[in-house]
């Protein structure tokens, strides 16, 4: 069986490799090293320089063009102007503290919560997706009075001492803390007849049990609703409910992190959760609310956040400061006007029947899974193991044919499929054209 990876180990620059680098890069990364020490991560075999975003591309200190097939950040595109002039117009106005009343934060709080279903209904804004899920376990340990969570075994969920116990892909040396669960990923692969649904269900229920038995009681289950660092679990639509279900029934929270997912990256409405057809007590988000301006958000009810707030309250000087929803309100224009929910679906339609295709003439391409523009693809031996090996050196070739692109899941054998939104079908030809090439020229 492969060996399994840490999160940050994907695609990972290592020092000891740094020989026969160009001397100029060397000394750069010398730099970096200096100063961040021993938590400095940079991608590839021979990182790059950037200095310049626009649209899907990214260009390096060399002027060479990248086609961003990564990046979940600059979702509606890097660079985008309306949302750098918001950002720009608004920092020239007025940038503060929260504890203000300013007109564009209640704006963009009405027009986020305004796509959510009852009865979620108040959201307190954060500065990352680790800041909203931490947030989010607290708010649940408190409506619930109990401890336990339970997580999928590859989960990631950021970086706060607490997030971090419910992120065992972080795990070198640390172990799965005891008031928390990891279950397997949703894979239909490994369920009988492929009903993902009622083992995932199963797992849930058993893993309940075990915290019960262990005295922490269920607070409850977090799941990235594209299961994106455990290889993308999309399939089938609802699979979730089943596991929603069990979590009510057993008194505990269903949170939905919805970092990776949300904001129309599925192709099917802005959430994850909605290709489920389920209605979370607690949805978490981050990275792509801003397109790149820190910003993230807890969304609940507001039961559920006034039992929080009666034990601690919530303050962050940064949460919710007029540059973040100048920000947050141009992302919401820009998925409507440029219709990018359409063109996830669309072109990520595109990409995955080219994909489906690919697989026909090439052995190593296992499994193909995703939603909208967000697609998993293994890498796998004639005998199904998993070849993380193969995942590492098609990065690295597409690189070299100017493509960006990362890998995911337990055994990093997955290729992770996740351009900006305004991904056009002329972008998804030329990387499966480039994949094609990449895969013929290994033999
Ligand atoms: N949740 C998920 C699913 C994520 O992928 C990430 C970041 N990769 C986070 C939470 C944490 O977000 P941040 O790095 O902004 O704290």
């Amino acid at each position: 069986m492969s060996a399994t990876k840490q999160i940050l180990a994907l695609n990972r620059f290592e020092a000891d490799n740094a020989a026969g680098l160009d001397p100029e890069l060397a000394e750069r990364i010398g730099r970096r090293q200096a100063t961040f020490g021993a938590s400095s991560v940079l991608f590839y075999e021979q990182p790059i320089e950037m200095v310049r975003g626009e649209g899907v591309f990214l260009y390096d200190v060399h002027g060479t063009r990248y086609l961003d097939v990564y990046n979940n950040v600059p979702s509606v595109g890097h660079c985008h102007p309306r949302v750098v002039e918001a950002i720009a117009r608004q920092a020239a106005a007025l940038n503060t503290n929260t504890r203000y009343l300013v007109r564009i934060v209640e704006t963009y709080a009405e027009r986020l919560l305004a796509t959510f279903p009852a009865p979620l209904s108040n959201l307190v804004m954060t500065c990352t997706g680790s800041e909203s899920n931490d947030l989010a376990l607290r708010i649940a340990e408190s409506v619930t009075n109990a401890r336990g969570f339970i997580v999928t075994r590859s989960a990631y969920h950021g970086n706060t001492a607490a997030v971090t116990h419910i992120s065992p892909s972080s795990f070198k040396s640390q172990k799965l803390a005891p008031h928390v669960r990891a279950v397997p990923a949703p894979d239909p692969l490994e369920a009988p007849k492929g009903d993902i649904a009622t083992l995932f269900a199963a797992q849930i229920k058993a893993a309940i049990d075990d915290l019960r038995a262990s005295g922490h009681g269920f607070a409850g289950f977090i799941a990235d609703t594209i299961f994106s660092s455990d290889g993308i679990f999309a399939d089938p639509p609802g699979f979730l409910q089943k596991a929603a279900a069990v979590v009510r029934a057993e008194g505990g929270l269903f949170i939905a992190d919805e970092v990776q997912p949300g904001f129309g990256r599925t192709g099917g409405g802005l959430w994850g959760f909605s290709r489920h057809a389920i209605v979370p007590d607690i949805v978490t988000l981050g990275k792509p609310m801003g397109n790149g301006f820190p910003m993230g958000g807890v969304i609940t009810r507001p039961d559920y956040l006034a039992a929080f707030c009666a034990e601690t309250g919530y303050f962050n000087t940064f949460g919710g400061n007029p540059v973040a929803a100048a920000a947050g309100l141009a992302v919401l224009d820009v998925i409507a006007d440029e219709n990018l929910i359409a063109n996830a679906a669309q072109t990520g339609a595109l990409l995955k029947d080219g994909l489906t295709a690919l697989k026909s003439d090439f052995p190593q391409i296992g499994d193909i899974r995703g939603a909208g523009l967000f697609i998993g693809l293994d890498f796998t031996t004639p005998d199904a193991t998993p070849d993380p090996a193969t995942a590492s050196a098609v990065i690295n070739a597409m690189k070299q044919h100017g493509i960006l692109i990362g890998a995911a899941g337990l055994y990093g054998h997955t290729l992770k499929i996740r351009p900006p939104l305004c991904f056009a079908p002329n972008n998804a030809e030329f990387f499966l054209e480039t994949l094609r090439g990449i895969l013929k020229a290994m033999g």
